[in-house]
């Protein structure tokens, strides 16, 4: 790696791709993973659609949000081929419909009541629903996610809907100055699923969505499947 980071404001969208991109790769090779197992999500959440669609332009392919609605507005227009948008926000049940409307997955799923939301919003489509669990691992009070041991409960409500299809984790880990800090809650996220996996046979559990701007790296060495980041590649 470079020993400077690049001056943000002075960098283009497809600078900081790359150096997010050569980053998530540096990080894979200490994990003895490969990078192509990596989905990097841009959250494209503070930035409107141009940005969107230059970033799409610059070669990348998965979008986060965390509003429906402010989502639904910003990819009214046919997004491009492709790509694939992800719901990374707290979902409200009432916005369920709109939510399976817009979104290709929906990574914020932490309580009852929306999974019944997305049961009926998702009801005659012809298939499953892609979702993952939100867990609270760290247990910050103010965050979403389902708390650590309300897991397997959740889980085994969700894998007997037949409607959703739930892929793996998800989880946001408190802001520190130091990544390492963090380290625990990642590799936290990646015992639960592993636990997830023996105390029911058959599933997989494939995708951790963990790590943002600050702490991918790291996350991405505890297992990451799917980095979420934004300040990163949008604010330069
Ligand atoms: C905003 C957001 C991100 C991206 O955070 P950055 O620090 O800008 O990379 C990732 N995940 C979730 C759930 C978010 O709300």
């Amino acid at each position: 790696m470079s020993k400077l980071t690049p001056s943000q404001s002075e960098t283009t969208f497809a600078e900081r791709l790359k150096f997010v991109q050569s980053a998530m790769e540096c990080a894979a090779n200490r994990a003895g993973r490969s990078a192509s197992d990596i989905t990097l999500i841009g959250v494209s959440k503070t930035v409107g659609r141009d940005a969107a669609d230059a970033a799409y332009g610059a070669g990348l392919r998965h979008f986060g949000e965390n509003r429906v609605q402010d989502a639904a507005a910003k990819f009214a227009a046919a997004r491009p081929d492709g790509s694939r948008l992800h719901m990374i926000g707290q979902l409200q049940s009432n916005k369920a419909k709109l939510a399976v409307q817009v979104f290709d997955v929906i990574e914020s799923v932490d309580r009852p009541s929306v999974i019944a939301a997305l049961r009926s919003a998702v009801a005659g489509r012809e298939r499953p629903f892609p979702i993952l669990l939100q867990v609270n691992i760290a247990r910050e009070p103010q965050k979403s996610g389902c708390a650590p041991e309300d897991v397997e409960k959740l889980v085994a409500t969700l894998i007997a809907i037949s409607e959703l299809d739930l892929q793996g984790l998800m989880t946001i880990a408190p802001l520190t100055d130091d990544p390492e800090d963090v380290r625990p809650v990642f590799a936290g996220l990646r015992d639960l699923r592993d636990a997830l996996r023996n105390t029911n046979p058959g599933l997989e559990l494939p995708t951790l969505s963990m790590g943002m701007s600050n702490d991918f790296a790291v996350a991405i060495e505890e297992g990451a499947t799917h980095v979420r980041v934004g300040r990163a590649l949008f604010h330069g």
